[in-house]
Parts: C-alpha cells; sequence; structure tokens
C-alpha cells in the first residue's frame, strides 16, 4: 500500500489525519476552512469521496458521516477514504442553506449562491463557484463518491437515495448499485428535475466517472438520534458493499425504486395539517394534508393527484399559497 496524498497532506498506509484545507478569504483575512477526515486503509481497494453539509442547516447529515466514518479502523479498512463533513462552512455558520451574509451583502455577484448547484465550478469565480471547484478536486480524485443531505428547514424526507441522471452511462449504473447498497429501502431514478440537473453535485461527479448519488435523510435545522443512527448504518452498508470494510450490512426489509418525485403546492394560505404519515403509500384522491385559514376553517384538502409513496412531508406550521406541502414518490 502506498501513502495516501491529497491537497498536499499525506497519510501512511494504516493512519487516519484530520486536517484542514483553505478554501477562500475573507474580508477579515481569515480564511474558510474545508475539515477534511483522510483515512488511508492498509488493504488496497477503492477511493471514497463522503461529503456532507453543503446546505448550513443539514446537521444530521454532519453527524452521520461522522459517526460511520469515526468507526472505521485504518488498520482493516480496504481502500481510502476523503470525508468532507461540512462542504460549506461559511453556510453551517449562518445555519442556513447558503452562506446568507455573503449573499445579502453582495445579492448580483454571489449569485448563484447554492455551492450544490454549481459544479463542476470556478476557480475565478463567486464564493459557490470557488466552493465548489474546491470540492471538485477532492471529488475527482476518488473513484466513487457520496453525497449526504437533508432537506433544508421546514421538509422531511424518508431515508432516500437519488441518483444521478441515468443517461451517464456506465458511472450512474455503478452510482445505482452504490444506492441499492447504501440499503435506505427507498431509490429514485428520475429523468428530470432539480436532483438530476447539470450543475449538481452527484451529476457532475458521474459525468467526470466518479459514480455518485444524493442520499436524503431527515429534517433540516434539526439534530436527531434515530436519523443519524439509520443514517450513519447505510453509509457502513455501502463501504462493507464496496469490499471497504468487514461485516454484516443492515438491509432494508423492502426497496422501492421510484421514477420521478411530484410536489404539491398549497393552492390557499393558511395553517398545514399533515394527515398521513410520512413514507406511506396513498392512492389517487387520498387527503394527504389540509389548510386551515386563521379562524380555522378548512379552506384546502390536498389530495394525491395520482398513486405513490409520501416521501417527503412539509413540517412548517403554515404555508403560503404556492408553497409546497408534500412530495409523492411515483412508482
Ligand atoms: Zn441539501
Amino acid at each position: 500500500m502506498q501513502d495516501l496524498t491529497i491537497e498536499g497532506f499525506t497519510v501512511a498506509p494504516g493512519e487516519r489525519l484530520r486536517a484542514q484545507m483553505s478554501a477562500l478569504e475573507l474580508a477579515d483575512g481569515s480564511s474558510v476552512q474545508l475539515p477534511l477526515v483522510l483515512i488511508n486503509g492498509a488493504r488496497p481497494g477503492p477511493r471514497l469521496y463522503v461529503g456532507a453539509g453543503i446546505h448550513g442547516d443539514e446537521v444530521t447529515g454532519v453527524a452521520l458521516v461522522n459517526r460511520a466514518i469515526s468507526a472505521i479502523d485504518p488498520k482493516t479498512l480496504a481502500g481510502s477514504i476523503v470525508c468532507c463533513p461540512v462542504q460549506q462552512p461559511l453556510a453551517l455558520i449562518a445555519d442556513h442553506r447558503i452562506p446568507v451574509s455573503q449573499y445579502l451583502k453582495s445579492p448580483l455577484d454571489q449569485a448563484p449562491t447554492d455551492a450544490w448547484t454549481c459544479f463542476p465550478g470556478d476557480p475565478d469565480g463567486n464564493i459557490a463557484q470557488v466552493m465548489a471547484a474546491t470540492l471538485f478536486r477532492l471529488i475527482s480524485a476518488c473513484d466513487a463518491a457520496l453525497d449526504v443531505h437533508t432537506p433544508t428547514r421546514g421538509g422531511r424526507y424518508v431515508p432516500i437515495a437519488i441518483l444521478p441522471h441515468p443517461n451517464l452511462g456506465a458511472p450512474a449504473r455503478e452510482a445505482e448499485r452504490m444506492a441499492h447498497l447504501l440499503g435506505t429501502g427507498w431509490i429514485v431514478r428520475g429523468e428530470r428535475g432539480m436532483y438530476v440537473a447539470d450543475g449538481i453535485l452527484c451529476v457532475e461527479a458521474t459525468k467526470a466517472g466518479v459514480p455518485c448519488f444524493t442520499f436524503e435523510i431527515g429534517e433540516g435545522g434539526r439534530l436527531e438520534e434515530d436519523q443519524v443512527a439509520i443514517g450513519a448504518q447505510c453509509v457502513t452498508n455501502l463501504l462493507i458493499g464496496l469490499g471497504m470494510i468487514d461485516g454484516d450490512p443492515v438491509p432494508p426489509a423492502e426497496t422501492h425504486v421510484m421514477r420521478d418525485f411530484l410536489g404539491l403546492r398549497a393552492s390557499r394560505g393558511g395553517l398545514l395539517v399533515t394527515d398521513v404519515p410520512l413514507g406511506a403509500p396513498v392512492k389517487a384522491g387520498d387527503v394527504l394534508c389540509r389548510i386551515l385559514n386563521v379562524y380555522g376553517d378548512e379552506v384546502e384538502m390536498v389530495r394525491a393527484p395520482q398513486d405513490g409513496l409520501l416521501v417527503r412531508t412539509t413540517t412548517l406550521g403554515s404555508v403560503s399559497r404556492g408553497e409546497r406541502v408534500a412530495t409523492l414518490g411515483l412508482l
């Protein structure tokens, strides 16, 4: 086995290193430091990139990655791991999806604001583009990658693997195999929408030959022990499945492979009451949630327009017209 060398950091076989990598300079001269965990196994195997927290309120993702990674013994690991548990520290500081202070200061120059959508990035671009370019160097140095998220505040997902566009050839097929190894029980293999668009981390990684998918779990702005435990087990399942660590994976009782998401929006404003539990199968016409006006009158019943699975709920207490109130996974 050889040393693992990433961005000037060197890790001997069978060793682990925590490092900080300067990503960009701020107005006061301080620099944004990307936290890294580099683990070099004692046996040959793949090099896996594991990232979380590219959105600053997705702390359950940060915690579950750390739990899974910290349990690895470098002396028995096959291959190596490049982990960045907080991929956008400026957003974590803001406790918001995006680095709000930079955006509010300079809305024009800092748009686009979300590094997740800016891959492969641009080292001469704005903050989001520079961060994406820096992360993409780490990702490109690996054989496969995993990008961990929760929905942003006010939303809640079942643990779900969301694949890059299936037309990306062999790397996309490998990403799909990895998603099954993760073992969440929920997989979306879609061909349209945000998750498969150009610029998204897993899409650009897969295009570049590094199989990658998005893993969503839990809820933004909340650190939930049960979701951390589930998510860490899923990452451990993936490491076992890739042959990097020994152990028995914990597979789901059933795996739902879905072809698309269908987001449903409120047509009225008011208080939101969700009647169907997260993950439940629903039939066309079923009432998913209701909207009550400020006098307590029911002004809307949001029904499923077709059969599906309730994969994402809105946990906000109130909504305006046009806000998303539920998302179905379509089989
Ligand atoms: Zn996210």
